[in-house]
């Protein structure tokens, strides 16, 4: 089974395509780890945007991506989260495979503002905690791990967490039209167990 995880930010699909990934025992595919752990003749191309802090050209990033899903391990299939995120991609996509069902984890803008908001770590172990949703520290302001305190992190400001957002809406959206045949929306402002139990049942 070929499946896509869609959803903004703060949706924990990147949580629920780990968890389907031991479930169906099918491999999942993050498009920010296959950039991190890139082969060397790639990686040496890759770094040259990611350091100029320029966006990867999506031409680029489904040659990675098609080395990936053509390894042995994804024979039964696979999970992909983080791409397709704009219709260029998702059309380009279609050129190399065929994809069985796109999930679609929804949460609103608000539920999501309040979320990302929540995201702290630990200044001295660097542990990560949301103190809205999963993993929740026990005392707000200091690390379960090491009693370290717990800072917000800097990415995570009201603006850019809008702007995050904003993009979504605008280019990830529009491909879920293209998908609507195979596609299921599952309520992601659920708890995370729920949010598992739904996805289990849509796929039967
Ligand atoms: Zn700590």
């Amino acid at each position: 089974m070929k499946l896509l995880f869609i959803g903004p930010q703060g949706s924990g699909k990147g949580t629920q395509a780990a968890i389907m990934s031991k479930q169906l025992n099918i491999p999942h595919i993050s498009i920010g780890d296959l950039f991190r752990n890139a082969e060397e003749e790639l990686k040496e191309e890759l770094d040259e945007y990611m350091e100029q802090g320029k966006l990867v050209p999506d031409e680029l990033t489904l040659k990675i991506l098609k080395k990936r899903i053509f390894q042995p391990d994804c024979k039964r299939g696979f999970i992909l989260d983080g791409f397709p995120r704009n219709l260029n991609q998702a059309s380009l996509f279609k050129t190399i495979t065929d994809i069985d069902k796109v999930i679609e984890i929804t949460l609103s803008d608000q539920e999501a503002i309040k979320r990302l908001s929540g995201r702290v770590s630990c200044e001295k172990c660097n542990e990560s905690y949301n103190i809205f949703t999963e993993p929740k520290p026990k005392n707000p302001l200091h690390c379960d791990l090491c009693g370290g305190k717990l800072v917000r992190r800097t990415d995570d400001n009201e603006r850019a967490i809008k702007k995050r957002l904003e993009i979504y809406h605008n280019e990830t959206e529009p491909i879920l039209k293209e998908y609507q045949d195979i596609l299921i929306k599952i309520n992601g402002e659920q708890n995370i167990d729920k949010i598992t139990k739904d996805i289990l049942n849509s796929l039967k």
